[in-house]
């Protein structure tokens, strides 16, 4: 049905078949009614869902026995008949509200403001707990740790209520600062859902140019994209913890949220996972397979780079969008170019779990170099940049796509949303020992990928609103709005005696 001139107030003509009708404002009514209930705007569904294998408590409390006792008499006396008063005291958070009151402290409440301290020192103690802070290693803090756990539990934005206690810059992603002085719509009413901001990006190749010819139709192909709902897919969990459960938790949740999951091939192949939302991860050794996938499979991924091999797979299965998996190695940024020159749609660059690369070069930097060889050869668009390694906080996922990122693939932050836990130095991509839960169900391992999906979109939408930008598509290598700290530290203090650089 195709409104045509001629509205009025009586009614409005539309087409019909061959022809033209007219109908009253009721009838107009009536049809344009079907037609807005189709609009879904895209959200993703949340529910706490609670831990199979809790962290940790974050404080150690220790309680003087024969110091509180005398308290408790103390108490006693001044507030006679208020027993829920005089066991509860000295936390309002409940940690001394249990059956026994302090005396059996219960440590998992204690929020660590430290009331008790200030105000009972002769008889509690609070401490941070060793088994806690030694969650992670130096780059994956037990800090990204409790997090993504909290994400995961509730599917909101973690709020604590304090403001930020952290350090104003640091290693890693920490020197980096994003500006959000454009507070302008759409702020809030963007996150709020009276206005869209977009957070659905296109994997693919879009032509720099478009050509017609004389009777106005393109001589080219047109974009081949295909479209995911947020700005991340899902990337193989490590050989060593890999299992049919856990691949159809990231399928499902995947689809579900309408974003991929990559697999490797023989695993798709095998427990039958083919589908829209999995891309097969092929070796080079086995591109003559590339069309195999089938049940709407749309995209696959090379695991390496071969101009040939590459050939062969674009001509076995021209239907697909080929990707390739390019980790950053020495020397890559003329391969970057090498494997764009050749066609492909799609790069995925791979850091290590630090997010560093062979050379040592840490992805902030590598990313923001990889995304401006491809300006400058003026071909950024006829490419999708992807990226693993090193993003494990919700705010490194619009850092990277600042940075020029167009999506970025998780890994380790989709495992500690399933509660592993991991010892040693976590860099490794493949021989990182982590372990998973010994118990829990695939509902229960859905339900936390998708509230950590939810809670990382809506920081997102959060800074992306700040930005007054309405789709993540336009952040992309959007560096204006990145601030370096070592940028800015040397614009403040150049000159300055004792600055690296700086005067005498
Ligand atoms: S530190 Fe605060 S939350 Fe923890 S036990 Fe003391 S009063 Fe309660």
């Amino acid at each position: 049905m195709q409104l045509l001139q001629g509205e009025t107030k009586e009614g409005a003509n539309v087409s019909e078949g061959n022809g033209t009708r007219h109908l009253t404002i009721a009838e107009f009514a009536a049809r344009s009614a079907g037609r807005a209930d189709e609009y879904h705007r895209y959200q993703i569904d949340t529910n706490v869902t609670k831990d199979v294998q809790p962290l940790p408590n974050r404080f150690i409390v220790k309680v003087g026995k024969v110091g509180l006792a005398k308290f408790l008499i103390k108490e006693t006396f001044q507030y006679w008949g208020k027993w829920d008063v005089i066991m509860s005291r000295p936390c309002t958070y409940g940690v001394f509200s249990g059956p026994v009151g302090g005396f059996n402290p219960r440590p998992k409440l204690c929020v660590g403001c430290l009331r008790c301290t200030v105000q009972h020192p002769e008889f509690t103690t609070i401490a941070p707990n060793p088994a806690r802070a030694a969650l992670g290693d130096d780059y994956v803090t037990h800090l990204h740790i409790s997090a993504i756990d909290e994400e995961a539990s509730k599917g909101t934005i973690p709020v604590r209520g304090q403001g930020y206690r952290g350090k104003f810059g640091g290693a890693g992603w920490e020197g980096m600062f994003t500006d959000m002085s454009e507070i302008v719509r759409p702020s809030r009413d963007g996150i709020h859902g009276r206005e869209l901001i977009g957070t659905s990006v296109d994997l693919g190749s879009k032509p720099m140019s478009l050509e017609f010819d004389d009777s106005g139709v393109l001589t080219e192909p047109g974009p081949q994209m295909v479209t995911i709902q947020v700005p991340f897919i899902f990337d193989a969990p490590p050989a060593s913890i890999a299992t049919p459960k856990l691949h159809r938790i990231y399928t499902k949740t995947a689809a579900d949220i309408e974003t991929l999951v990559a697999l490797p091939a023989d695993v798709v192949r095998s427990e039958g996972l083919a589908s829209p939302e999995v891309v097969p991860i092929i070796p080079l050794t086995a591109v003559a397979t590339a069309a195999g996938f089938g049940n709407g499979t749309r995209i696959i991924e090379l695991d390496g780079w071969d101009a040939s091999l590459y050939k062969e797979a674009t001509s076995t299965a021209p239907h697909l969008l080929i990707g390739v998996r390019m980790p950053f190695a020495t020397g890559w940024q003329q391969q970057l170019l090498e494997v764009q020159a050749a066609g492909v749609p799609i790069i995925h660059l791979i850091a290590d779990h630090h997010g560093l690369g062979e050379d040592g070069g840490f992805v902030m930097d590598t990313l923001r170099e990889a995304h401006m060889l491809l300006i400058d050869a003026g071909v950024r668009d006829a490419v999708t940049l992807l990226g693993s390694g090193g993003i494990i906080a919700a705010d490194h996922l619009p850092k990277a796509i600042i940075c020029g990122l167009d999506a970025v693939a998780l890994d380790l932050p989709l495992l500690f949303a399933l509660q592993a836990r991991a010892r040693g130095d976590l860099s490794d991509r493949e021989r990182t020992a982590i372990r998973m839960p010994r118990r829990f169900s695939e509902k229960w391992a859905v339900s936390r990928l998708t509230n950590l999906a939810a809670s990382w979109r809506d920081q997102l939408l959060e800074i992306l609103g700040a930005m007054g930008i309405r789709e993540v598509r336009r952040l992309r290598g959007e560096m204006g709005r990145g601030m370096w700290q070592t940028d800015l530290e040397a614009e403040a203090f150049a000159g300055i005696e004792g600055f690296p650089g700086g005067g005498a």
